[in-house]
């Protein structure tokens, strides 16, 4: 890499940028091409290109089988995925769905198009998601359902979650698009709650183009689930839910997601690699601090994200346009959170101030299948030559406004 010698260099300040092709946070899994051709010929065979032929059928096997769960349900989103399982599970006559504000950035609008009120919650200031602790005041007698999304390393507390969601007889409809092959002292991500959302979109764990799936052990909830996708209809085309919409996974995306499936031990791997060239660059890095994975359970170490502790010497903004200028695409963590962002339909947002807190100190590093251990070696020296010169660069940033 053009070596950074004087603030000069950077490329903010019209240096040129480490990487010419930037690097960005999403996974962007490139699996086997021959084992991809061989899935398709599987729906080319049989001439079905979607609403359940052979490759669907095979990759919802098969993602029951690794969830170690009784049914998965594909769809063509993560996000109508959600949006259906709100629909089947949320209490009749209730309005308001329990989220936290520091997450998923499409989250509320899910809940607006089904036309539920999002209720935000705090989040655990470890665990970065809500908790038992986190949810309970925020239960009332309108409450039709509590939606907890896994954080993006490491999981929420299933067990409380689960014991609250039983004692308040509430349904638990657990986001675990970041914790597909993760593990909690509760057993695999998949079999949790009422039913666990999953998404196939090319920036996750499994790339399936695009698509979405639902796991769950409730037989009545994944036939209400199969036929809501399928135009209400159920298997032998009559329609039984009038509210039923077309949201299918069609067949070429099932073979991507299948070869996906095939790579996904050797994808963690190469995560675990890129975690630990991280791990042991950031170490030298005072005033950062890599979240580190639980490695007692199963983890896929996919994502990046770092604390920017007090001693940290630029702002997260001012670290983050740096880095963004050398072609590293870091990205505030779930910032601003949810019941900051002007939304244009009702939520309800009582003072949050542990996500507020929050929000202002981590951020997302490059991570995924176009990241290799060398380039992390280049990210890690920016971190390195920012702290080291972050006077006159916050002299530099602050003195004029650079374009
Ligand atoms: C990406 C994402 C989704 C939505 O999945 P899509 O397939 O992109 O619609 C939902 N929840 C979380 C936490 C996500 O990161």
């Amino acid at each position: 890499m053009p070596g950074k010698m004087q603030v000069d260099d950077l490329a903010l300040f019209g240096g040129s940028p480490v990487f010419a092709i930037a690097k960005s946070t999403s996974n962007l899994l490139q699996p086997n091409f021959e084992q991809f051709m061989a899935y398709s010929d599987l729906f080319l065979q049989a001439q079905r290109y979607i609403d359940g032929g052979p490759a669907v059928q095979l990759l919802e096997r098969r993602l029951a089988e690794f969830h170690r769960v009784a049914h998965c349900i594909t769809f063509c989103s993560g996000f109508w995925a959600l949006a259906l399982t709100i629909a089947a599970l949320a209490i009749p006559g209730k309005r308001e769905i329990i989220m936290p504000s520091l997450t998923y950035r499409r989250m509320p609008d899910i809940v607006a198009w089904l036309g539920l009120t999002p209720h935000f919650c705090d989040v655990d200031p470890q665990m970065l998601s809500l908790s038992a602790a986190t949810v309970t005041p925020h239960i009332n007698d309108n409450t039709a359902l509590i939606l907890a999304p896994h954080p993006i390393v490491n999981c929420c507390d299933v067990r409380g979650l689960v014991q609250l969601a039983h004692e308040r007889k509430l349904p638990l409809f657990f986001d675990s698009v970041e914790s597909v092959y993760e593990s909690t002292p509760e057993g695999k991500i998949g079999g949790q709650g009422h039913a666990e959302a999953f998404s196939l979109h090319a920036c996750k764990l499994l790339n399936g183009f695009g698509g979405g799936y639902i796991t769950t052990q409730d037989s009545k909830l994944a036939q209400q689930l199969a036929s809501l996708r399928h135009y209400g209809m159920d298997e032998s085309g009559k329609v039984v839910l009038s509210y039923g919409m077309n949201a299918s996974l069609n067949e070429m995306h099932a073979a991507l997601a299948l070869a996906s499936l095939d790579d996904v031990e050797h994808q963690v791997q190469r995560n675990r690699e890129r975690y630990r060239t991280y791990q042991s660059g950031l170490a030298q890095v005072s005033g950062i601090r890599l979240i580190a994975f639980d490695e007692q359970h199963a983890t896929a170490y996919k994502n990046i994200v770092v604390e920017l502790l007090d001693d940290w010497p630029l702002s997260r903004e001012e670290t983050i346009r740096i880095l963004n200028a050398e072609g590293i695409l870091a990205r505030s963590y779930y910032a601003p959170p949810l019941h900051c962002k002007p939304m244009d339909f009702a939520f309800i947002a009582p003072p949050l101030p542990v996500t507020e807190w929050l929000a202002e100190r981590f951020m997302n590093l490059p991570c995924g299948h176009l990241v290799c251990n060398q380039d992390i070696g280049h990210i890690v020296d920016i971190l390195v030559f920012i702290a080291a010169q972050a006077e006159p660069i916050g002299t530099r940033l602050r003195s004029r406004g650079v374009a």
